[in-house]
């Protein structure tokens, strides 16, 4: 059952991203968007009244220019990545997104075009930088770490990144907050580690068809270790090239093997998510 489930769903995102690139070519001729810049943001929403789903008000067109800044230049500033071009964001009213961008829950980033394509969901949420956030950090992540660092990525480098510089992955009711909230690494590594989810470092690199939920929390965690313990640009080094290359380059950019560092790696989820 599950397994069925698991290769639907990769026959959607196959589909979805095999058509983009002349399904997402239309999309740009639709001439009804109301445009606002501010800072590297171009953004683009839909008039008041454009369907029966809400439109985004002026309020909420402020605070959704000064996050994707805000996100802009931490990611880009954080990861010493030097990049200075515009990036649009295209953000359709939650009735058209299915159709139109082939979800109604998210988005994605056309790191081609410097686009991000987003649904506008209503209800915000609070990130872990403390912000209203409507997109969020981590389609900006891809799109900047791809246009930077390039576009032959392994899921560990692509996903840990995006969910690193998030330092969260999805959202989450918080009860005593009473409001929807990020759901940070930590939360998610102690619910792995109460669950034996837990990846290896070599389980990163080679099972890249886990699910999302398991998958991305523990690249991020990862990838999150790394930042802390090594000179960003050395990890930088490792986006752009093949499982193989990744294993070989730990030596030269960081002093020891992959499997010194992914026992060392080990050892510290051990000490930090002790199991409950
Ligand atoms: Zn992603």
């Amino acid at each position: 059952m599950r397994n069925k489930k698991i290769s639907i769903l990769y026959i959607l995102t196959f589909l979805i991203i095999s058509g983009c690139t002349d399904f997402f070519a239309s999309l740009d001729k639709h001439k009804d968007w109301e445009v606002n810049e501010a800072g590297n943001i171009i953004l683009h929403t839909r008039p008041q009244d454009f369907s029966n789903s809400q439109s985004p008000d002026e309020n909420t067109i402020f605070t959704i220019l000064k996050n994707q800044n805000f996100y802009y230049y931490l990611i880009r500033d954080s990861l010493k990545l030097g990049y200075s071009e515009k990036v649009l964001i295209y953000l359709f009213n939650h009735d058209e997104a299915l159709e139109a961008i082939g979800t109604n829950t998210g988005g994605y980033s056309m790191s081609e075009r410097s686009t991000i394509y987003y649904t506008y969901l209503l209800a915000s949420y609070v990130d872990v930088y403390n912000r209203n956030a409507y997109i969020g950090c981590h389609e900006m992540a891809h799109l900047l770490t791809h246009r930077s660092l390039g576009n032959n990525y392994t899921r560990m480098m692509n996903d840990g990144y995006a969910v690193a510089i998030s330092g969260s992955f999805g959202r989450t009711y918080d009860e005593i907050e009473e409001r929807v909230v990020a759901r940070t690494i930590n939360e998610w590594m102690q619910f792995h580690s109460n669950n034996n989810n837990i990846l290896t470092p070599e389980q990163l690199l080679n099972e890249p068809e886990r699910p999302d939920d398991v998958f991305c929390p523990n690249a991020g965690a990862f990838i999150s270790y790394l930042w802390q313990n090594y000179d960003i640009e050395n990890v930088n080094k490792l986006f752009n090239v093949s499982s193989d290359e990744i294993i070989s380059l730990f030596p030269t950019q960081f002093g020891k093997t992959f499997d010194e560092i992914s026992d060392d790696y080990m050892k510290y989820l051990e000490e930090t998510y002790s199991n409950e």
